[in-house]
């Protein structure tokens, strides 16, 4: 994927808080209580994010300086640094935000996959269609060009809370430029951007204070170990030094990198990073988390972990929205989808309204994107193969 992002940053963790054991999994409202408020002060100045450099040290103040908004300013995807105050700090708290999702829509489980919703009975006996619930992102006349190439040409988008939801489409089809530009990596040449009712590129803070970012091309601060990064990063979110290594703690643990917790980050391996990534993207335990190519290099064994924390995260009420090309996982993963090919947005939908007739949503994708022809194509190297060379 193309588009530049700029990832971590960190700091040594403090302090030794209680409970060192796995992720609350029962907890109603997600996998960590709310985050303490804290007195970080919050601006109206957005802050762009930080380059990264391996001295975290140095990168801060860069990161002040950066200036908001700046067109491709990365954040990271740990993204955090730009967002100044923690999720205590300008974002709901986890409780509210649960309550507020229930608020929002029908519990889990009533909305099918199918989309069929129930109706209720008002209170005066007359029956009312339920309230639509508000969605986690909203997209409007989304452009972005770069010289004559259109990478996204106006895009309206309206993404459910409370799902999983998957951006799908072959390559060059404009996924990586699209979530850059929903979380505020990547400023649109038109269009807006709300998650949560907050435009993106107006409020940013409110925004970034509420999100999680795993992006493409994760760069992160490669001198410190997977520890001290997270303990930076709840640091930058403006978490508590305790809870901040109770989360590390179990995130390392149930992310299976409590082995290599010391070890830098420069030497984690492909997989490694992307989980330490998410771990970051997951710290302030944001209402929606974008992920980009999530799955990619990481092996059964950690795909199968990240999608338990995954489908716990969005059982909690929280937004989950991740690209892939892998149409399997997206069937078996996703509430919702929608399908990018060249920039435009052809289908999106509940799975088995973009699905429709097709046997599977691999075939529907094909149809979707008119891949079928191209995929004769290859009887055209009559010279592959064979005896002559
Ligand atoms: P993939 O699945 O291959 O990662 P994608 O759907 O994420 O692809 P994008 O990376 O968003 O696609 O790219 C969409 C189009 O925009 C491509 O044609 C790409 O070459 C172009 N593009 C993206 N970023 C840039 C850039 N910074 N400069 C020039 N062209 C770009």
């Amino acid at each position: 994927m193309t588009g530049e992002h700029q990832g971590g940053r960190s700091r040594r963790d403090g302090g030794s808080g209680p409970g060192t054991g796995p992720l609350d999994a029962d907890s109603p409202g997600g996998p960590w209580p709310a985050a303490p408020v804290t007195d970080a002060p919050v601006t109206d100045a957005p802050v762009a994010d930080a380059p990264v450099a391996d001295n975290p040290a140095s990168a801060a103040p860069e990161a002040a300086a950066s200036g908001p908004g700046s067109t491709e300013a990365g954040a990271g995807g740990t993204g955090a640094a730009e967002d100044g105050p923690g999720p205590g700090a300008g974002g709901p708290e986890r409780g509210e935000r649960a309550a507020g999702a229930a608020r929002a829509q029908p519990p889990r489980g009533v909305i099918g996959k199918d989309g069929a919703v129930p109706s209720f009975g008002a209170v005066d006996g007359s029956v009312r269609p339920p309230e639509p619930p508000a969605p986690a992102v909203r997209v409007r006349g989304l452009w972005k060009q770069f010289g004559e190439q259109i990478a996204v040409g106006g895009i309206d988008l309206e993404l459910p809370a409370g799902q999983f939801v998957g951006l799908v489409g072959p390559n060059g089809a404009g996924k990586t430029t699209t979530l850059s530009m929903i979380t505020g990596l990547l400023r649109p040449d038109s269009g807006t951007v709300e998650i949560a009712g907050h435009d993106v590129w107006r409020d940013p803070v409110a925004v970034k204070s509420r999100i999680g970012v795993l992006p493409e091309g994760l760069r992160l601060f490669e001198r410190l170990s997977g520890r001290e990064l997270l303990g930076y990063m709840g640091a930058l979110r403006g978490l508590p030094d305790e809870e901040v290594h109770r989360r590390t703690t179990q995130l390392l643990d149930v992310l299976d990198l409590a082995g290599s917790q010391h070890k830098l980050v420069v030497d984690y391996s492909t997989g490694m990073r992307k989980k330490i990534g998410l771990a970051c993207a997951l710290l302030h335990n944001p209402e929606v988390l974008f992920l980009d190519e999530p799955f990619e290099g990481v092996d059964p064994v950690s795909a199968q972990t990240i999608r338990r924390v995954l489908e716990r995260y969005t059982g909690s009420g929280a937004t989950v929205v991740f690209s892939s090309h892998v149409m399997e996982l997206v069937e078996s993963l996703c509430d919702w989808v929608a399908v990018m090919a060249t920039g435009k947005i052809r289908a999106h939908g509940t799975l088995a309204a973009v699905r429709g007739e097709a046997p599977s949503l691999q075939e529907a994708f094909l149809e979707l994107v008119g891949a079928g022809a191209r995929s004769a194509a290859g009887d055209s190297l009559d010279w592959l193969g064979g005896g002559a060379r």
